[in-house]
């Protein structure tokens, strides 16, 4: 197998959530992945969102790089069918480790762990640690009341118009995903292939 064409950070429920319409995304996002070479970084775990969105790049011909900490092996049931699985000692070096992979992030619904990744990877670009794009796939309307509430902190003042353009927001997996690829800056030639 070559080397990946991209690998994209994906940031997900460890639980399925009750709308249908979260599992179908995970299972969209998995297969968009694979279908086109491209890399799943992730948790590396086999529950929820997270094994759905890995069973999905790897049933479509993807590569998968699961990072999980020691001590969530057992709770957390490791995905043993990842491509790669490394096993960490914490929690910082899981996420410092799948920043480090990524070409791009994404977050998907997901609970406190999914919030907690994806404001991280923004206010670590906010604060220069990396400049790679950030997205939010807003499945079934789940994050509309955070987006209301992200534009609230705008007019309260607590944020700026420059700190929301460092995040894309979408429903349709079909145009974020390009979207997020091609602001990383991949080639011109691997941008055509990916739309
Ligand atoms: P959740 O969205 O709560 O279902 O969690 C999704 C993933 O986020 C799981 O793999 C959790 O291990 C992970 N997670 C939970 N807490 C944190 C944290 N503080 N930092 C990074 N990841 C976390």
């Amino acid at each position: 197998m070559g080397s990946p064409s991209f690998s994209l950070c994906v940031y997900c429920g460890s639980r399925p959530g009750v709308d249908t319409a979260f599992a179908k995304a995970a299972l969209t996002v998995g297969q968009w992945i694979g279908e086109r070479g491209g890399r799943l970084v992730y948790g590396g775990g086999r529950n929820g969102l997270m094994g759905l969105v890995a069973d999905a790049t790897l049933a479509a011909g993807g590569t998968v790089l699961g990072i999980i900490p020691q001590a969530l092996v057992e709770r957390e049931w490791a995905h043993t069918a990842c491509t790669e699985l490394v096993v960490v000692n914490t929690m910082h070096e899981r996420k410092q480790r799948m920043a480090d992979a990524a070409d791009a992030f994404v977050a998907l619904p997901g609970g406190i762990g999914t919030f907690e990744e994806f404001f991280e990877a923004w206010t670590w670009r906010q604060l220069g640690y990396h400049d790679k794009p950030v997205g939010l796939l807003n499945v079934a309307g789940y994050y509309d009341s955070l987006s209301a509430f992200l534009a609230q902190t705008v007019a309260s003042g607590f944020m700026n118009d420059w700190q929301m353009d460092l995040i894309r927001v979408g429903c349709d997996p079909y145009h974020l995903l390009p979207a997020l690829v091609q602001d990383a800056g991949l080639s011109p030639a691997a941008r055509t292939e990916l739309m």
